[in-house]
């Protein structure tokens, strides 16, 4: 129960109207240590319930402060992010939990006209929620002040990182006070984000939930194996049976996006792709008309989907797996969300099997391989049927007796190259 968190009547009002009950295991474990002011490390990926785990603390110290006074003209807390589509997500989760209070927020990224953004920030905030690059440009214009900056928020690092915003993201600390509280969130924690831990968190309390081994459990994946020509005939061939309610279509380019959606609406699918080359306005009607249920299906690159919060997306479908192995629990963590169970499905062409291999070392399981299907590539065991997998029954027995004969595919595979 949120009640016993300590939490402050305004926002635990909200909570209700949002429908939570009861907290996640991340947000037990956050709210309290960050209301009493320490710093934290949380080892955590979307679909936690990470957002609410340092929003409700940040709302509530800042409410704490000023009370239910309209908010200060300073921005108090800064919450740095990878990508605009997350941006705007957070922001729209602090607009709801703290939308008994008076504190305001405002979001900024790149891609779009600055006009807007100015005028918000100018209104006043308390809450900056940005894109590094576009806050460094806000700051250097003076539009944007962080001086009287009290807590940071590093969200997705690792991604940040990755994306190589690591430079922005110093270059903006550094403008930062020294004495504030500083929170970092990462679904992965690798050499670099423990060293840009050391160097801006004081004595922080380190929370990890769901091991990205773990985080997966609900979802019942499953590999075709299949030539990279009958990709695209396999897609359209699964898409026609009707449980596949709200698909993610994961393209590692941005140009297999748009192909793969082009083909797709020929073939009588609605579909919209999400990426980089998109306008922003242009991902934000795909994203909504996806989140509405307009069209079935989303075709996105890695960073475009970063982030994505869509209620309840049946199916993951990687037409191509990515080349690095964290990205696919990213890509299928956008299933089976909030304990809902999901379905991650991969294609896998003769190229792509050592990817796969070293997907299924960082998950610590093999994925069943499904082979009754018309685009099979013939040297493959069947493991389990499409029809259970796809159809999201519950495949898990089936999944676990996959895994010795999955291995056992992998083994004559192996002998035979
Ligand atoms: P996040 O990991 O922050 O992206 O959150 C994932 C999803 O879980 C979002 O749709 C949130 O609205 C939802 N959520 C967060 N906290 C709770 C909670 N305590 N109870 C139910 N849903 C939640």
């Amino acid at each position: 129960m949120f009640q016993k968190l300590n939490i402050i009547d305004p926002i635990l009002k909200a909570l209700k109207d949002e429908g939570y009950v009861n907290p996640t295991p991340i947000q037990e474990q956050s709210i309290p240590v960050i209301l009493e002011g320490n710093d934290f490390e949380g080892c955590a990926q979307t679909g936690t319930g990470k957002t609410a785990a340092f929003a409700i603390p940040i709302l509530q110290l800042i409410y704490s402060k000023q009370g239910a006074q309209n908010g200060s003209s300073d921005i108090q807390a800064l919450v740095l992010a990878p990508t605009r589509e997350l941006a705007i997500q957070i922001g729209e989760n602090f607009t709801s939990y703290g939308k008994y209070t008076k504190i305001k927020n405002t979001v900024i990224f790149g891609g779009v006209s600055q006009k807007p953004q100015t005028d918000a920030l100018m209104a006043g905030v308390d809450i900056l929620i940005a894109t590094p690059g576009r806050l460094l440009d806000l700051v250097q214009q003076k539009y944007a002040n962080l001086q009287h900056i009290k807590f940071l928020v590093l969200d997705e690092a690792d991604r940040m990182l990755d994306m190589g915003m690591g430079q922005d993201v110093k270059r903006i600390i550094a403008k930062l006070p020294k004495d504030r509280q500083t929170m970092v969130f990462s679904a992965t924690m690798p050499q670099k984000i423990l060293k840009l831990i050391d160097s801006i968190l004081i004595k922080p309390v380190k929370v990890e939930v769901t091991p990205v081994s773990s985080t997966i459990d609900t979802i019942n994946q499953a590999v075709y194996f299949v030539q990279k020509r009958n990709k695209k005939s396999l897609l359209i061939h699964l898409l026609k049976d009707e449980s596949f309610e709200s698909v993610l279509v994961f393209s590692r380019t941005k140009h297999g996006a748009n192909k793969i959606t082009g083909d797709l609406v020929k073939a009588g699918i609605e579909a919209q792709a999400i990426h980089g080359n998109k306008s922003q306005n242009a991902r934000q009607l795909a994203l909504s008309n996806f989140k509405e249920k307009k069209i079935r299906v989303l075709v996105a690159t890695d960073i475009a989907a970063r982030g994505i919060d869509v209620e309840k997306v049946s199916h993951v479908i990687n037409f191509d797996l990515p080349d690095v192995p964290e990205t696919y629990v990213h890509r299928i963590g956008r299933t089976g969300r909030a304990g809902s169970d999901g379905v991650a499905l991969s294609f896998c062409d003769r190229e792509e099997k050592q990817l796969l291999t070293d997907i299924e070392k960082v998950i610590s399981k093999s994925i069943p391989v499904i082979k009754d299907h018309p685009y099979a590539m013939g040297n493959s065991n069947m493991v389990v049927s499409s029809s259970d997998i796809v159809k999201n029954k519950d495949v898990k027995k089936k999944v676990s007796d996959g895994k010795s004969r999955k291995s056992s595919y992998f083994r004559r595979n192996r002998k035979r190259s």
